[in-house]
């Protein structure tokens, strides 16, 4: 009985620490934020500030406590990853709507499918075929987002600690990383799978993410590769920035 008290009270402490540590987390990555004072981009690491800073030449950043949105504009191709950078976009541009990435897949087929319909109405074949593929590739490039979106909510829900989930997500993040700025490079498209196999937690939707990136598995299931015809641009684009998000939810 008194083993078992000891035990709960033990559980009870460690589970109250975590608690604490979290909370302290929490706060000092909310001092630690950045903000584009120019359009409002949010980011929770220097290395994002400084990569906004050079892509956009926007170098006024700020100390913020904003917190991660995930809207695209309907009117152009800009996205608000905070409410500050949706507030500036509407002041700037007049813009009043906006979408999460599932609501424009479904808006972007419904739009298409018009579209198929209109042309199939004019009888105009070629147009007909060239709009069905547009959709078939978009809608296969969102439906992979959302498919890594919820590979790696799996993986942060696998793996119980959060250095664990960390050292996870940053492995994807140098492999895709290493990929799309070196796509010719052998050694950046053949990876031995007992060197990753620990950093990802043993967890497989790390390697069902990285499927999905087109990397194969070969040789017995030893080594994932990516074979050189199939690097494609947007597909790691996407994966980069469905990374980035899982690392900012979990910062946040
Ligand atoms: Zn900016
Ligand atoms: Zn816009």
């Amino acid at each position: 009985m008194d083993y078992l008290l000891k035990g709960i009270y033990k559980k009870e402490v460690m589970y109250r620490e975590r608690c604490a540590r979290e909370e302290r987390k929490r706060q000092v990555m909310e001092n630690d934020k950045l903000q584009c004072g120019e359009c409002g981009f949010l980011s929770n690491t220097v290395g994002k500030a400084e990569e906004h800073a050079k892509d956009y030449c926007h170098t006024n950043f700020i100390l913020s406590d904003d917190f991660f949105i995930d809207q695209h504009c309907c009117s152009c191709p800009t996205h608000c990853n905070s409410p500050m950078a949706l507030e500036l976009h509407k002041k700037k541009t007049g813009h009043t709507e906006y979408e999460d990435t599932e609501a424009k897949r479904d808006r972007l087929v419904q739009e298409y499918l018009a579209k198929i319909e209109a042309a199939m109405k004019q009888r105009d074949e070629q147009l007909r075929i060239a709009l069905e593929k547009e959709v078939r590739s978009q809608t296969r490039l969102l439906n992979k987002k959302l498919n890594m979106r919820s590979c790696l909510d799996s993986i942060k829900q696998s793996l119980k600690f959060d250095e664990q989930q960390q050292r996870a997500l940053k492995t994807l993040v140098t492999i895709v990383k290493n990929v799309a700025e070196h796509p010719a490079e052998e050694k950046f498209l053949k990876i031995r799978i007992s060197t990753i196999e620990k950093r990802l937690g043993y967890v497989q939707d790390g390697f069902k993410f990285l499927e999905l990136c087109k990397f194969e598995k070969v040789e017995g299931g030893m080594f994932l590769v990516l074979p050189s015809y199939e690097v494609e641009e947007e597909l790691l684009k996407a994966a980069n920035d469905e990374l980035n998000r899982a690392l900012s939810v979990m910062e946040e």
